[in-house]
């Protein structure tokens, strides 16, 4: 271990010959993700991106919920983890500008370094993924389910468009991006499954070890074939304009937090919040 691979937020684990897993160890807030958790996610995967023993990474989550998103209340700024990865630069520049800098650093930023990064990841997701928290999903290429997951992003009570990594439309299909992103309501596992978003849906108790056999099959293959396979899907996707028009849609984004910083003061409007927690609450009572 050194300096740069001491965790506080997640574990990195070897659960497996060939397998790395990173395991988000905050469940007393739900996996709430501030920016330390993300920079350490960032590190623990160049740990298993330089370590020619790994082949796959197992993304996972402590807790009955995978990440309920941002940590609203997170105040630390770029730069207290650690250098900055993505050489953006201004972040605490006044105005809209240090608060883009900021999100095109660690949020736009680390989810397409992540999608990029060359080995197979699979991520395994049980109870919630709300907003921020299907930034630490969708980045990664297989996604394993447990009955109770669910996926939604009701920022749209914020004023902005959806969370920063706006793949909605390429993950479920333009309709149902809508449908998720109008209503605020979540997306389950077998839904996700039918629209192709989620690749299989296991009881709770088997999330795990469903996952761990999934990437023990996939470390069974040449580690250049899969590199080879994963690059030659992802350009598909690219040569679609995947990259266009996820930046596209930060801009608009972008647009939402400086309307709300000229209407409230803030970046979002403040009457946000609450509706989100309620309409959290409020799915988690009426879905099974
Ligand atoms: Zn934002």
């Amino acid at each position: 271990m050194t300096a740069t691979t001491v965790f506080e937020q997640i574990r990195y684990e070897q659960p497996a010959p060939a397998v790395a897993r990173i395991m988000l160890a905050r469940a007393d807030v739900r996996n709430a993700q501030d920016k330390q958790m993300l920079y350490e996610i960032d590190r623990a995967l160049n740990v298993a991106m330089h370590d020619d023993g790994v082949k796959v990474v197992i993304i996972g989550a402590d807790g009955p919920h995978f990440s309920s998103g941002h940590h609203l209340k997170d105040r630390s700024q770029v730069g207290d983890f650690g250098p900055p990865i993505m050489g953006v630069g201004g972040y605490r520049r006044p105005g809209q500008e240090g608060h883009m800098a900021m999100e095109q650093e660690v949020f736009i930023g680390f989810c397409w370094r992540w999608r990029n990064m060359p080995k197979p990841t699979i991520v395994q997701v049980q109870g919630k993924a709300i907003a921020g928290g299907l930034m630490l999903v969708w980045p990664f290429d297989l996604i394993v389910a447990s009955e109770d997951a669910q996926f939604s992003d009701p920022v749209i009570a914020f004023g902005v468009n959806g969370h920063e990594y706006f793949v909605h439309a390429w993950e479920l299909g333009h309709r149902k991006a809508k449908e998720m992103l109008f209503t605020g309501d979540a997306i389950s596992a077998q839904e996700g499954k039918e629209l192709g978003m989620v690749n299989h849906v296991v009881p709770r108790d088997e999330l795990e070890a469903f996952t761990l056999d999934l990437a023990k099959k996939i470390a069974k293959q040449p580690p250049f074939g899969l590199k080879l396979a994963k690059l030659a899907v992802n350009q598909s996707l690219d040569a679609q304009g995947m990259y266009n028009a996820i930046h596209s849609a930060f801009g608009l984004h972008h647009l939402g937090h400086a309307n709300a910083r000229i209407l409230y003061e803030a970046g979002v409007d403040p009457s946000g919040a609450p509706k989100i927690r309620k309409e959290a609450r409020e799915q988690a009572a009426t879905r099974p």
